[in-house]
C-alpha cells in the first residue's frame, strides 16, 4: 500500500494516475492480499424497480450540494468538516437507515488525528452486499480558500441523494461518506485514503469484505462539463466498468462516459486490493481546456463550475448500474 502510494507522493497530487500504479496494484494483488475466504451469503439475484434512475432528484442533491459548500474549507479534523457530518446525518434520520458514525484515530504528517466515516444501512446490521461511497472531506489547502464544490463537495451530495432513492430498497447496501481521501502532505504511508482503508481493513477484519459484490464509487460528479472518466480497468475493474457503459447507454446517456487510458488513485483502491469488484465513477477532467483539468485542487473549484444536471447523470448511472448488478447471483459459481 504505502509503496503504491508513493507514486503518488512524487507528484504530490491526489488522484494522478499511471501505468506504474497498474503495475503496482497487479503486483500487489498478486503477491499476497488474498482476500477472504469465499462468501458465506449467497445472494439471489433481486430485482431492484426499473425506474430506480429516475428517482434520483438532481435539484434536491444541488440543495444539499449548495449547503456543504457553505461551510467552507472542510479538511480532515476541521470544525467544518464535523458540520457536515452533522447534516449527513441529520439527514438520514429522514430515512429508516441505520446510521453509523465510525470514528478512528490514526496518525498523519500532522500527528495523531480523528477520523469520522459515515455508514448508513438499507438494513440494520446487514453485511453489505454493495458499498456506494463517495468522500466529504476537501484537501487542505491553506494558502487559499479550497471550498471544494467538486471535490469532496459532490460525492458527499449525490451519495446523500442516493441513500434517500435506496431507503426501504430490497438491497443490502452499505452507503458511504469516507473521511480523509485527502492526502496532507503526500500519498504514501497513512497519508491519503484514510477513511477506506479503515472500513476495507475492518470489514475484512470481521470477515464480511468478502460479502461485497461491488463497490461504486463516487468522486468530482458535479462538473458543469459532465464526462465520466472511468480509470483504465483492471482485471477487478473489468466487469462493472463495462456495466457502467451499459447502464449509461441503456439511459440514454452513454455519451457522457469515456475511459482514461491512465489508472487513478481512489478511495476503491484498498477494496480492489482487497480483491472486491470496485469502480470509479469519476470525471477527472474539471476545466475550461480540455484534457487540462484545470479548475481542480485550486480556488477556482466553486458552485458555479458546477451543475445539478452533473449530479443527476452521475446519480442515474450508478442506480442503473446497482440495478443491473443486482440482478446477478452472488458469488457467481
Ligand atoms: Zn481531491
Amino acid at each position: 500500500m504505502s509503496k503504491l502510494l508513493r507514486i503518488f507522493g512524487r507528484t504530490g497530487r491526489s488522484k494522478v494516475g499511471s501505468l506504474q500504479l497498474a503495475c503496482v496494484l497487479l503486483s500487489a494483488l498478486a503477491a499476497g492480499f488474498t482476500g477472504c475466504e469465499k462468501p458465506r451469503v449467497i445472494y439471489k439475484p433481486t430485482p431492484l424497480p426499473e425506474d430506480l434512475p429516475k428517482r434520483f432528484d438532481a435539484q434536491r442533491a444541488w440543495r444539499d450540494l449548495e449547503r456543504i459548500v457553505s461551510f467552507g474549507p472542510r479538511p480532515a479534523g476541521s470544525e467544518a468538516l464535523a458540520h457536515t457530518a452533522g447534516y449527513i446525518v441529520e439527514q438520514l434520520r429522514a430515512t429508516t437507515m441505520e446510521v453509523e458514525e465510525q470514528t478512528f484515530r490514526t496518525n498523519t504528517p500532522r500527528g495523531p488525528m480523528t477520523f469520522r466515516n459515515i455508514i448508513a444501512r438499507t438494513r440494520p446490521a446487514c453485511p453489505p452486499r454493495f458499498i456506494i461511497a463517495g468522500h466529504y472531506d476537501t484537501k487542505w489547502f491553506p494558502e487559499f480558500r479550497f471550498v471544494g464544490a467538486n471535490d469532496g463537495g459532490s460525492s458527499a451530495a449525490a451519495v446523500l441523494e442516493l441513500a434517500r432513492v435506496l431507503d426501504k430498497q430490497p438491497v443490502d447496501a452499505w452507503l458511504v461518506w469516507f473521511d480523509g481521501e485527502e492526502c496532507i502532505k503526500a500519498y504514501e504511508g497513512d497519508d491519503g485514503l484514510v477513511g477506506s482503508t479503515h472500513l476495507s481493513r475492518t470489514l475484512f477484519n470481521q470477515k464480511k469484505l468478502n460479502q461485497v459484490q461491488a463497490m461504486i464509487l463516487l468522486d468530482m460528479v458535479g462538473d458543469k462539463n459532465f464526462r465520466l472518466t472511468l480509470p483504465k480497468p483492471y482485471p477487478l475493474e473489468q466487469h462493472l466498468t463495462k456495466k457502467v457503459f451499459e447502464a449509461a447507454y441503456a439511459l440514454g446517456l452513454r455519451d457522457y462516459v469515456s475511459l482514461l487510458p491512465n489508472a487513478i488513485a481512489d478511495d476503491h483502491i484498498p477494496f480492489l486490493l482487497n480483491k472486491v469488484r470496485a469502480v470509479d465513477l469519476i470525471d477527472f477532467d474539471y476545466g475550461n481546456l480540455p484534457g487540462q483539468n484545470n479548475f481542480w485542487h485550486n480556488e477556482r473549484d466553486t458552485l458555479e463550475r458546477c451543475a445539478p444536471e452533473s449530479l443527476g447523470i452521475a446519480g442515474q448511472i450508478a442506480l442503473e448500474l446497482l440495478r443491473r448488478v443486482a440482478l446477478e447471483k452472488w458469488p457467481a459459481d
